[in-house]
């Protein structure tokens, strides 16, 4: 089979095309002939070193497709099977992956191969930060980074479907103009205004009770600043850089504020878990309250110019590889 394979960290050329014997899945797992890979910040991490990974490694965590051989002691899944899945052992990007069955969900009649591999990381994300980290209460005020992204999109519409006023931010004016498609109330353009001014504006000076930050290092300072007494900061990813240490005092100066560093891996850390996230990302995408946009779709030989994508801001909405 075809594989991407990475032997050092660095930038998107350390991505390497090459064929591997087919692997056979070990026990409890299953092996997916993957239609479509998802394509998510976190494999740029890996990359780069700033998440590290024992090398030579492959790279990705999320994939669909059909289950074309189960492993010892598997029940959940048969042969033939429709699955997706978001989480480790890494190396989706390739034709075949053997993963944990435990690890995997069945895919809904009615959502294709293309849009589960779009929806399943990012949209369990969106679950698990407006549902569980801090639960988004219908008519406030929240504030969500990079609004026009994989995981941002699938955001701002959840956030609305739950009753939010929707605050995003955009790095342009045509991602701004998707995410008011979308029914954001607000839309920033981080990279010239001031975000903490505008969301004073905006929340009549009160700031807003919580704030999803993704971009990390570059929007940390007006994200804090954005934040009303009691404000929870949900600090979630790093797409400019990692964000500093938060030194305790600052947020007692600042309004009492909460800061957390959720991930995805904790709040799916079960099976139940995982069907239970797996299926609210579902039942939202049948019901019409989400749309999935595949902005683009790159072979999976062209794994090195998705990453170069993603990381000049060049994508809106979900990546995926096709093999
Ligand atoms: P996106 O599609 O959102 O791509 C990242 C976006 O971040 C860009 O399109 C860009 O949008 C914005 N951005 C702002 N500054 C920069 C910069 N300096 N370099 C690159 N991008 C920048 O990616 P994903 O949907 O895959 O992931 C979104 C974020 O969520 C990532 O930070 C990821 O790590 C995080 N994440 C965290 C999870 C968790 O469990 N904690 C799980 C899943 C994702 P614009 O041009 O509009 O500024």
């Amino acid at each position: 089979m075809r594989a991407i394979r990475l032997a050092a960290t660095g930038g998107p050329e350390v991505l390497e095309l090459v064929d591997l014997p087919d692997p056979s899945p070990g026990p409890g797992q299953v092996l997916v002939r993957q239609a479509a890979i998802g394509v998510n910040y976190i494999d740029t991490y890996h990359r780069s070193g700033l998440y590290p990974l024992r090398l030579p490694s492959g790279l990705g965590m999320e994939g669909a497709g059909e289950v074309v051989a189960v492993g010892e002691g598997v029940s959940r899944f048969s042969t033939g099977d429709r699955v997706a899945f978001a989480s480790g052992p890494i190396g989706a990007y390739a034709e075949l992956h053997a993963v944990d069955a435990a690890r995997a969900v069945a895919i809904p009649e009615g959502v294709d191969d293309r849009t589960a591999a779009a929806a399943l990381l990012k949209g369990m994300t969106a679950e698990f930060l407006l549902l569980r980290c801090r639960p988004v209460a219908a008519g406030e005020p929240v504030l969500i980074h990079a609004a026009a992204g994989g995981v941002g999109q699938i955001m701002v519409q959840w956030a609305k479907a739950l009753g939010a006023v929707v605050i995003a931010t955009a790095g342009n004016a045509a991602k701004a103009a998707r995410v008011r498609d979308l029914g954001a109330d607000h839309v920033i353009l981080y990279g010239e205004q001031d975000v903490a001014a505008e969301v004073r504006r905006i929340t009549g000076g009160a700031g807003v009770p919580v704030a999803y930050d993704s971009v990390g290092a570059a929007t940390f300072e007006g994200t804090l600043a954005s934040l009303s007494r009691r404000g929870v900061f949900v600090s979630f990813g790093n797409a400019s850089g990692p964000p500093p240490a938060v030194e305790p005092g600052r947020l007692m100066r600042m309004g009492s504020l909460f800061f957390t560093r959720p991930t995805l891996g904790d709040y799916v850390a079960t099976t139940e878990e995982l069907d239970a996230s797996a299926a609210a990302v579902f039942s939202r995408i049948a019901s019409g309250q989400i749309t999935i946009e595949i902005g683009q779709t790159f072979p999976l030989s062209q794994a090195r110019a998705a990453h170069g994508a993603l990381e000049t801001r060049q994508t809106v909405g979900s990546t995926l590889l096709i093999p």
